[in-house]
């Protein structure tokens, strides 16, 4: 690069310093946030996870609630289990398999009230700084839980601690109420070009 690209460059980044600087200096709230983590694309449980695993190293108490059971023990889930230093998790997974397999509203609807129960319990827990309710999303689209009691009780939990929602066709009303949502847009998916789900990558 000849010098005065090299210039222009590291005036641009000093620039961007300044910009970056000053919006630091502005953030100074300190409490916990509601995260929300939807569309179509791969990475909603995976980031989910990956900042519980993030809240771990710092210490921290978290929860996990599992609104879909899928037919595959994932890999995070089994790590959790058999790792000592995760007794800082609670974990409740949905009893049945919700399900485009079960076909059984009646049953699903039982299972995600359980979990919902468990839900509750932990968004009145200030002992937990992360809450993680992964797949929710789908429980209030088909109607087996109550949006404004879903809502109530993540606006009414501890001040310090963070709930991460993540699911596909995420209502307005978790958008609304969310402080940070990203929404994971589906590009390319290895799947559809008939790449087999695997271990370790996809569950
Ligand atoms: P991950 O658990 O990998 O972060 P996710 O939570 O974003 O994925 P889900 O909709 O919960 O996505 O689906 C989970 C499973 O479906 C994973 O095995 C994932 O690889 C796969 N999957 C996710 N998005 C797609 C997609 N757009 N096309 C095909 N399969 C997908
Ligand atoms: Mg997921």
């Amino acid at each position: 690069m000849d010098e005065n690209r090299k210039h222009s460059h590291n005036e641009r980044m000093q620039r961007k310093k300044e910009v970056v600087d000053a919006a630091i200096e502005r953030a100074q709230e300190e409490r916990g946030i509601v995260i929300l983590i939807t569309g179509n694309g791969k990475g909603k449980t995976t980031s989910a996870f990956g900042t519980l695993y993030r809240a771990l190293g710092h210490g921290q108490q978290a929860g996990v609630v599992q609104f879909i059971k899928g037919t595959h023990a994932t890999g995070e889930v089994a790590f959790l289990q058999r790792n000592p230093g995760a007794c800082a998790v609670r974990y409740h997974a949905m009893a049945t398999g919700f399900t485009w397999n079960t076909q059984n509203w009646d049953a699903d609807k039982r299972a995600a009230d359980e979990a919902w129960a468990q839900a509750v319990a932990m968004l009145a827990d200030p002992a937990l700084s992360l809450v993680v309710l992964d797949e929710l999303t789908y429980m209030l689209k088909y109607n087996y839980l109550d949006t404004e009691q879903v809502l109530a009780a993540v606006r009414a939990r501890p001040p310090k601690q963070t709930v991460i929602i993540t699911g596909r066709a995420a209502k307005p009303e978790l958008v609304d109420l969310a402080d940070t949502v990203s929404e994971i847009a589906d590009r390319k998916h290895a799947f559809k070009a008939g790449v087999k789900a695997q271990a370790g990558i996809d569950f």
